[in-house]
């Protein structure tokens, strides 16, 4: 019998029980891959977008960046964010914090099934290769990003938006003369409308972006033009391209993208279109990879050194909560007796389409309430990260990493505060 169930030790569901674990709950997360960071370490996301870090439940924010940056996995950057990590350390950081907090965690293990009595669950099963068990607990969490252990409980989900956005499967290069292509792309860049670069630690760190869509001036977008004539890349390969270097992995460069735009929107819940975006996503990154080779100075002797394991997916299920939050909520900086975080990331929506991706800027700091995060239908199940209440837009505000967090906190504090 444990008091509390984390299904998903992801973004969210990392925080959830690291902080539960500290605050003395016998806390177990179960997650269905073989590390915890769901995200951050699958699908090799970064930086976590900068937050208030004096704001509201960011105590294991700050353990994870004084940790990781201890272990050579953090640095500061770009406008002070501190959110700059090493995902394959974020493994090895992320064990530690949980276990050393007394949190149980079971890898490799998936709830298959949730048994509730009226507005309550008492137990659930779950399947790993060989074993099939039954645990209890007084109290859940719903951090599976896609909320599916919501689903198996039967609670409400919230009605799908109209269109998808797009996919991402992310990759790492490594082998690169950083100083080479520092050099180029800072002079090409000359305006620094996009391209950042500076030395940290003895090491250069540098980023570096170009989208099919013409709101800034980007210095790489004649160099894409090019490829694409000479058929080196397909017109989709252009729609987003971002890359940066990632700390303690010198010569190496994180991309985020490929955006994966096949020949209709896919959706994330289906295993057919899943499957169709990890093939696609795989052949998009083999052609950018020989188009940086090529185009690129400094990547003469550069390698794929990871592709990412998930695919990175903005939105998928959003669980019915005791409230939504809403689009109307974050515009008006809507204030709570008890917020769960405070968070200024704008409402960032990403489209299949050109000219019609949205970047919102909010004018003040908005809240979150924790009803958002606790579930219609039952008493003790809780939502952490990106599966939250919310409306499609508000969630494109909030399903960034450092609110993920706060939203795995505030969740752990409140269930401990039940127990009082
Ligand atoms: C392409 C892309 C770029 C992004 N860029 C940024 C960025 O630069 N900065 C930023 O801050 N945010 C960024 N985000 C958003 C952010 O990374 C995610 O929204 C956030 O990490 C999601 O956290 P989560 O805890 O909800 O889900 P996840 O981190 O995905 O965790 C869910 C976990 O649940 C596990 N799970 C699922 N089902 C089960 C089951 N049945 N049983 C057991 N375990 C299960 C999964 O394996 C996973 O580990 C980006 C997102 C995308 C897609």
């Amino acid at each position: 019998m444990f008091d509390l169930v984390v299904c998903g030790g992801g973004t969210a569901g990392a925080a959830c029980g690291y902080t539960a674990a500290k605050l003395g709950l016998k806390t177990l997360v179960i997650e269905k891959n073989i590390h915890l960071g769901g995200a951050i370490t699958s699908a090799l996301i970064i930086p976590a977008m900068k937050s208030d870090k004096k704001g509201i439940n960011c105590d294991f924010y700050n353990d994870f960046v004084q940790k990781m940056s201890a272990y050579g996995g953090q640095i500061t950057y770009c406008d002070g964010n501190d959110g700059w990590f090493n995902p394959e350390i974020a493994k090895i950081v992320l064990d530690e914090m949980l276990t050393d907090a007394g949190c149980h965690i079971m890898f490799g293990t998936d709830v298959t099934e949730v048994n509730c009595e009226e507005k309550l669950i008492k137990s659930i099963k779950v399947n790993s290769k060989i074993l099939s068990l039954h645990i209890e607990s007084k109290y859940f969490v719903d951090s599976t990003g896609d909320g599916n252990f919501s689903l198996l409980a039967k609670n409400k989900i919230l009605e799908n938006y109209k269109n998808f956005q797009p996919m991402t499967l992310r990759f790492h290069v490594s082998g690169i003369d950083l100083e080479k292509f520092s050099n180029w792309i800072t002079e090409l860049d000359k305006n620094r409308d996009v391209t950042t670069s500076c030395v940290v630690n003895g090491e250069i760190h540098l980023s570096t972006a170009c989208t099919w869509d013409k709101s800034r001036n980007w210095a790489l977008w004649p160099v894409f033009g090019e490829a694409v004539n000479n058929g080196d890349l397909e017109e989709a390969d252009t729609a987003y391209f971002q890359l940066f270097t990632v700390p303690g992995m010198q010569g190496t460069v994180s991309l985020n993208c490929p955006r994966i735009i096949a020949d209709r929107e896919l959706d994330p819940l289906d295993p057919v279109d899943t499957s169709k975006a990890l093939i696609t996503g795989r052949k998009q990154v083999w052609r950018l990879y020989n188009f940086m080779k090529k185009y690129f100075p400094g990547f003469e002797k550069s390698y794929i050194s990871n592709i990412a394991d998930m695919l990175g997916i903005r939105e998928s299920r959003r669980i019915q909560g005791k409230t939504v939050y809403t689009k109307e909520d974050i515009i008006s900086g809507r204030t709570f007796e008890n917020p769960v975080l405070s968070a200024d990331y704008p409402i960032d929506i990403h489209s299949y389409k050109k000219e019609d991706s949205v970047l919102d800027k909010v004018k003040q700091p908005y809240q979150l309430p924790i009803e958002a995060l606790c579930a219609s239908d039952y008493e003790n199940l809780f939502l952490a990260g990106r599966n939250l209440s919310a409306d499609f837009e508000a969630q494109a505000a909030l399903r960034i990493q450092t609110s993920c967090f706060s939203m795995g906190e505030a969740v752990a504090k409140h269930v401990a505060s039940l127990f009082l």
